[in-house]
C-alpha cells in the first residue's frame, strides 16, 4: 500500500453505486488513471464540491492491491475549475471530443507533464477566449498527439529533407511530406494529401503551440477540408483512432 499527491484534471467521472464515484484522471506526473472515490458524490468534508470534469484538483491517492491496481482517491482540493463554460453547451461539446481523444490515446508517466499542461491550456481557452478557431478539436488531436510523440514532419520534405515553404503533399501512411520536386520523380503516394502552403504553415505552428494561441485567418473551404483529411487520416492510420458518433473507435 502506498500513497501519493498529484495534481489532476478529471477527465471523466461516473457513478457505481449509491454514493460513490469512479474517475478517469489526467495526473500530472502519474499520466491517466482510473480511481475510485468512496463517497466521492456525498463527502463534502474530502471532495468540496470538486469532483467534476474539467475541474483540476490537488489529489491524495493511495494504491492497494496487486501491481498497485487498485487506486482510491481518498481526498481531494479544487485548484481551478471553468468558470462559464459548463452553460455553453456548443463549448462543453468541443471540450468532450478533446477529452475523448485525450482518454482514447491514454497518457503515460512519461508524457504526463505535456498532456496535463495541454488540457489545463485548453479548459482556459474553452472557457475565456472571446473566439474560438473552427477547427479546434482537429488541432487538438494532431496538437495531442504530438505531445504523445506522434508527431509528423510538416516542416521538411521527407525525401530530400530540404525545408518546405510552399504547398507540399502529405503522405499519411508515411507520417511525412514530399516537396514539389521529389513529388515528381517519386512513385505516386499511396494516401496523399495536398495542403496548400497557408494550411502546413498552421498545422506547424499547431504542433508547437498551446490552445490558447491558435488565431489563425480564415481558410477556403477546400482547405479546410485538405486539413481534416490529413489530420483524421494521420490518427487514423497511425493512432489507430476514428471519431464516430460521439465516440473514438479502435479501428
Ligand atoms: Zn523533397
Amino acid at each position: 500500500m502506498s500513497e501519493w499527491i498529484d495534481h489532476a484534471v478529471v477527465l471523466r467521472v461516473g457513478h457505481f453505486r449509491e454514493a460513490d464515484l469512479w474517475l478517469k484522471l489526467l495526473c500530472r506526473r502519474h499520466g491517466m488513471l482510473t480511481l475510485f472515490a468512496f463517497g466521492g458524490s456525498r463527502s463534502k468534508r474530502r471532495f468540496p464540491g470538486c469532483l467534476d470534469v474539467l475541474n483540476s484538483l490537488r489529489c491524495r491517492v493511495r494504491t492497494s492491491g496487486r501491481a498497485a491496481s487498485f487506486m482510491n482517491l481518498e481526498e481531494a482540493v479544487l485548484e481551478e475549475g471553468p468558470q462559464g463554460l459548463r452553460s455553453d453547451w456548443r463549448r462543453m461539446g468541443l471540450a468532450t471530443n478533446c477529452l475523448r481523444f485525450v482518454e482514447a490515446l491514454g497518457v503515460t508517466e512519461e508524457g504526463a507533464d505535456k498532456a496535463f499542461a495541454l488540457v489545463e491550456d485548453l479548459r482556459r481557452t474553452l472557457d475565456t477566449a472571446q473566439e474560438l478557431p473552427g477547427m479546434l478539436p482537429l488541432f487538438f488531436r494532431l496538437r495531442f498527439a504530438g505531445a504523445a510523440g506522434f508527431a509528423p514532419c510538416l516542416s521538411h520534405c521527407g525525401l530530400c529533407g530540404k525545408p518546405v515553404t510552399g504547398a507540399a503533399q502529405f503522405v499519411v501512411d508515411e507520417g511525412q511530406i514530399r516537396c514539389p520536386a521529389c513529388r515528381k520523380d517519386a512513385p505516386p503516394a499511396h494516401y496523399g494529401v495536398d495542403l496548400s502552403s497557408a494550411v502546413l504553415q498552421i498545422l506547424c505552428t499547431v504542433q508547437q503551440t498551446q490552445p490558447s494561441t491558435w488565431q489563425f485567418s480564415p481558410l477556403l473551404p477546400p482547405e479546410r477540408r485538405s486539413m481534416s483529411r490529413a489530420i483524421d487520416g494521420f490518427v487514423q492510420y497511425h493512432l489507430g483512432l476514428a471519431w464516430e458518433d460521439g465516440y473514438f473507435r479502435r479501428v
